[in-house]
């Protein structure tokens, strides 16, 4: 079985850009046998909300390459240059493609490393391979669409696999219940639903505005509430002082700090990526609400302040006990559609890790991402997308992608060098599949 110098989990935009970094890297003498496993069959950045009109939130500059090599061919730029479309795009004006046509460039840009990528495949957990009490590899085991297992080694891992759906805890027990689904799977599930009359949408961000805006068109007559426990919504504040906050040196800025330090960073700048939907779109819903008044009917609410207390599954729709918290009372709504569009969390690297935990004492990241490990773990664990407490807001989003890949490559490389005690490629045990 080969033994690979790295294996990146998940194939969205993170690990892409650290493909190409890796493969920009070359033309250095840095050579980095890597593979990558995607669970989608293809590639797709965040398909299910791929809404009409929707746009990015961050510039197209914060490409997957820009910021680190601006003359790379893997620029959002370039991407324009190949399609023929420069010019008109340059005419828009704008730095902020729509999502569609962002989706379209990391399509672009990872169809160029498929023979370095699994699609379809899972992975399921991360096992350490031993040479006495010195863990030298890594055996990764992922299971594809036909329920194979698949299994390789390597010398690194980048588990880049993006956040999963949050899930608030009154809403647990209705997992299954087809009625209720998180904003993750909207697209595909709201076809299902084309009779709903009363439809709910928790939350207060940017997910939950557009899909309240997409209902509002989707459906002629549904009434749609929009429930959160803010009292307004908040516009995203993207001014440019604000703004560097993502900006590359600021990741040293919050790792160097101390941690009550990074926390009251966090916090102070927690709206500008969290509950805070684009002013346009805010502008779009009010409108909307206005329009009600002036025709005179109110099909749609908007129920501030409220908190759902409890939410059950009967048989003519899902009962919520809400509590308002403008006059401190209780009253039940029913609805057909329940859509959470609650967020993500970002811990499940932790449970592909679960074999080897005993060889961490934390879980925690050097300023190079890299997971700090006992001195016999002779493997470098890489996480992209599940350091925001330690290096950042900027970690889950695209603005320091391109630089981070550079990072942690420079960090692989630098691994792979050090002499130490691995076995060659050729003297590797195989592995059964
Ligand atoms: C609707 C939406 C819009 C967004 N818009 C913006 C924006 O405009 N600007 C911005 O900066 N950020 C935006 N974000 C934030 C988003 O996190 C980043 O844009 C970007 O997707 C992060 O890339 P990633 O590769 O780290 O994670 P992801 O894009 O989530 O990719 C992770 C990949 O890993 C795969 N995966 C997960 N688990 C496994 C496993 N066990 N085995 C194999 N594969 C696995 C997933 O299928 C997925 O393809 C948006 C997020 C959402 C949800």
């Amino acid at each position: 079985m080969q033994i690979y110098d790295l294996i990146g989990i998940g194939f969205g935009p993170s690990n892409i850009a650290l493909a190409i970094t890796l493969e920009e890297k070359k033309l250095m003498n840095h050579h980095i046998e890597s593979f990558f496993i995607e669970k989608q069959p293809n590639f797709a950045w965040h398909a299910n909300m791929m809404l009409d009109n929707a746009h990015m939130q961050v510039s197209f500059l914060k490409d997957l390459a820009t910021m680190r090599n601006p003359c790379s061919y893997f620029t959002f730029t370039n991407y324009l240059h190949q399609k023929n479309r420069l010019q008109d795009f340059i005419n828009l004006k704008t730095f902020f493609p729509s999502r569609h046509e962002f989706n379209d460039y990391l399509a672009w840009a990872a169809s160029h490393f498929d023979h370095c990528c699994a699609y379809g495949e899972e992975v399921i957990e991360v096992l350490p391979e031993k040479q006495g009490d010195d863990v030298l590899l890594l055996r990764v085991r992922s299971r594809d669409q036909q329920h194979l297992i698949h299994e390789r080694l390597t010398r690194s891992l980048v588990i880049s696999i993006g956040g999963q759906s949050k899930v608030p805890d009154c809403f647990l027990s209705l997992k299954g219940d087809a009625r209720v689904f998180h904003s993750h799977h909207y697209l595909q599930k709201i076809k299902e639903h084309t009779k709903a009359k009363r439809i709910a949408v928790v939350g207060a961000g940017q997910s939950a505005s557009e899909i309240f805006l997409d209902l509002h068109q989707r459906f002629d007559s549904a009434n749609i509430d929009l429930i959160m426990r803010a009292r307004s919504i908040k516009p995203s504040d993207d001014s440019p002082f604000v703004n560097e906050i993502f900006n590359t040196d600021f990741t040293d800025y919050v790792f160097n700090s101390p941690e009550q330090e990074r926390g009251r960073i966090l916090g102070e700048f927690w709206h500008t990526n969290y509950a805070a939907p684009d002013l346009m779109l805010i502008e779009q819903i009010y409108n909307v609400f206005y329009q009600q008044k002036v025709a005179g009917n109110e099909r749609h609410r908007f129920l501030r302040r409220h908190t759902v207390r409890k939410a059950i599954a009967k048989a003519d729709g899902i009962q919520f006990t809400l509590h308002d918290l403008n006059n401190d009372q209780e009253k039940l709504m029913s609805y057909d559609v329940v859509i959470l569009a609650t967020g993500y969390q970002r811990d499940h690297f932790k449970s592909l890790l679960t074999p080897l935990l005993p060889y961490f004492n934390d879980l925690k990241v050097n300023r190079h991402y890299r997971i700090n490990s006992a001195p016999q773990f002779k493997p470098a664990i890489f996480l992209q997308g599940a350091c925001e407490a330690s290096h950042g807001l900027s970690d889950t989003l695209l603005s320091v992608t391109a630089v981070r890949t550079n990072e942690i490559a420079q960090a692989v490389i630098n691994t792979i060098n050090q002499p130490k005690n691995m076995p060659s490629k050729r003297s590797a045990s195989s592995a059964v599949v």
